[in-house]
């Protein structure tokens, strides 16, 4: 089975950033989630007028991938900005990075993508994002 490669993953994330609900912050986020069999669910970041149940992109892709079966991730890009006016790339957020310390092990990666430039991107493994990360094991017997 063939993987995406990151810089089509990274241009799924670019992509999927367009359909963006950001009317009150008009920051744009789209993000693409690599699952272990090959697929890919993108997603991008939903606001609400009462701010809390705003959903960010990469939220939106892993519930869109777990709902559907999924449970074994190899990485995400994350792709987004404001307007045209604030550029670069931005990691992904605290609650964001907990979500994926829910399912994913200290292998999977974080693309952050430039913006302006999807086929540039710097990597991260999830334990440089979050490290001494809370998962599962604090919950189980085994550790
Ligand atoms: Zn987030």
């Amino acid at each position: 089975m063939k993987l995406v490669s990151d810089s089509e993953l990274c241009k799924l994330a670019a992509e999927a950033m367009r359909g963006a609900y950001a009317p009150y912050s008009r920051y744009c986020v789209g993000a693409a989630l690599l699952c272990s069999d090959g697929t890919v669910y993108t997603g991008c970041n939903i606001e609400n007028a009462s701010y809390t149940p705003t959903v960010c992109a990469e939220r939106t892709a892993f519930f869109k991938a777990v709902s559907d079966g999924r449970r074994e991730f190899v990485k995400i890009a994350v792709c987004g900005g404001k307007d045209s006016v604030i550029s670069g790339a931005f990691p992904p957020c605290g609650v964001c990075r907990q979500v994926m310390s829910e399912f994913c092990d200290d292998t999977f990666e974080i693309l952050v993508v430039q913006k302006e430039e999807p086929a540039a991107f710097d990597r991260f493994t999830l334990p440089q994002l979050l490290p001494l990360r809370f998962g599962p094991s604090y919950l189980t017997e085994e550790k």
